[in-house]
């Protein structure tokens, strides 16, 4: 009796870890393709407006923004990798502008060193 317990229930557990396995090896790939595409940002939703950005001091320098509606970003380097994707039309533009009137947040790869921009915890002074 108690044999045939255990034999049921290691029937079960394989099929138990038999069900799993495929899910679990499409979450792990799924991890790896998110690690992978971090850089790429052309086929990620656009993040809302920012709610906060203090550009003071910065917001005459020349940035570069893809004119695509799946973008949110802008770049220092006109050869960053992530612009060099970019499908549609090329803008070169103020921070302030890009920011205001494009909604666009810095670019992690190129401009990682002014996301202070829209740190609400970030005080120059
Ligand atoms: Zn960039």
């Amino acid at each position: 009796m108690f044999k045939k317990t255990l034999a049921g229930m290691c029937g079960l557990l394989i099929s138990l870890a038999a069900c799993q396995s495929p899910d679990s090896a499409q979450a792990e790939q799924h991890g790896a393709q998110e690690t992978s595409a971090v850089a790429d940002t052309v086929k990620r939703e656009p993040r809302p407006k920012p709610e906060y950005y203090n550009f003071k001091g910065v917001e005459r320098k020349r940035v570069y923004i893809c004119m695509d509606a799946t973008e949110d970003t802008f770049h220092q380097q006109h050869d960053c990798p992530v612009l060099v994707t970019c499908k549609g039309q090329f803008r070169n533009l103020i921070l302030a502008r890009a920011i205001e009137n494009f909604d666009r947040y810095n670019c992690e790869t190129c401009s990682a060193d002014l996301g202070y921009i829209f740190d609400e915890t970030y005080a120059p002074y």
